[in-house]
């Protein structure tokens, strides 16, 4: 399918996470793109959002505050975008740091079969370009490039850190349902991120939206960059059945990924109901 040029992007990343670009950086590539209306929405984090408001306000962008939070359901990694989510909340952030802390022990083991695999060294090489000193698999993909094991991040993917590779550490992440509802109590409303990934067969995808939408999440991911248009109608259509909001979103994380860019996805089947209909007012809240 085709993607189109939209000014509406609920999915990108920072250096705040994983992504290649200071949330400053972020915001003037996402102005260059033709965005207008842009969620930063790290893993597990929020500490980029103060930077992109201020770049966002300077340029006359919107910002919804996001996140997207690692989950857990039948056993799989199953990612929430929260939009519209309230920075300052406590507890909100207490969960997330949790997060942190899984992501930090799951870091020690990953840097460890790297040790046994030949690459000693790979937690502090990976750690110096990480935030907080936390290093996520692309910070460990990085550093595998550096030292020579593989030519980029995808093929350190293939051969060390994806699913089932000798370097993959399985995190136990909250269940599903909770991340909806941290999501929920912190303000923000809950969209599955790009449910086309999880290489669901029908059927399975469809038990993974109703679990959702029964767990009180509020929107699906239908247009993503990677989604083809059988996934989009697909998605479309279940997002229909189980009343939920329709979300979309790049997840750009840099210019180094060329075949994802800032505000490029297939257009919104017009069945779906945007999720900025549910975010009208948290979008003039961003503002201010
Ligand atoms: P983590 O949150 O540490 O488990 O890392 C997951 C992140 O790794 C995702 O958000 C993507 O940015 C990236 N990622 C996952 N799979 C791949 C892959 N096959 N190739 C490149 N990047 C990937
Ligand atoms: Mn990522
Ligand atoms: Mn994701
Ligand atoms: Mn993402």
């Amino acid at each position: 399918m085709q993607n189109l040029p939209s000014t509406v992007d609920l999915h990108t990343h920072s250096t705040a996470s994983d992504g290649e670009l200071t949330p400053s950086q972020l915001v003037a590539a996402a102005v260059a793109a033709g965005v207008s209306v842009l969620a930063v929405t790290d893993h597990d984090c929020t500490a980029g959002l103060a930077e992109a408001q201020t770049a966002c306000s300077e340029v006359g962008l919107t910002l919804i505050p996001g996140v997207e939070v690692s989950s857990c359901w039948s056993n799989m990694d199953i990612h929430v975008v929260g939009l519209g989510i309230n920075v300052d909340d406590a507890r909100f952030q207490a969960r997330l740091q949790q997060q942190m802390e899984r992501r930090s022990a799951r870091a020690h083991l990953v840097a460890q079969r790297l040790e046994k695999l030949g690459y000693p060294g790979m937690f502090e090489a990976a750690a110096h370009a990480a935030p907080q000193g936390i290093p996520a698999r692309p910070h460990f993909a990085d550093a595998l490039v550096r030292a020579g094991a593989c030519g980029d991040r995808k093929q350190a993917f293939q051969r060390y850190l994806a699913q089932s590779k000798p370097a993959y550490v399985k995190t136990e992440w909250p269940e599903l349902v909770e991340a909806v509802r941290w999501i929920r109590e912190a303000g923000g409303v809950a969209v599955v991120a790009h449910p086309g990934r999880y290489k669901l067969t029908r059927s399975k995808l469809e038990r993974l939206v109703k679990a959702f939408a029964e767990a009180g999440g509020q929107a699906l991911e239908v247009s993503v960059a990677t989604h083809g248009p059988d996934m989009v109608k697909q998605l479309a259509d279940l997002a229909e059945k189980y009343g939920l909001y329709a979300s979309q979103g790049s997840d750009y994380h840099g210019p180094s990924m060329r075949w994802v860019q800032l505000g490029r996805m297939p257009a919104l089947p017009g069945q779906c109901r945007p999720v900025l209909d549910l975010l009208g007012w948290k979008a003039e809240q961003a503002m201010r």
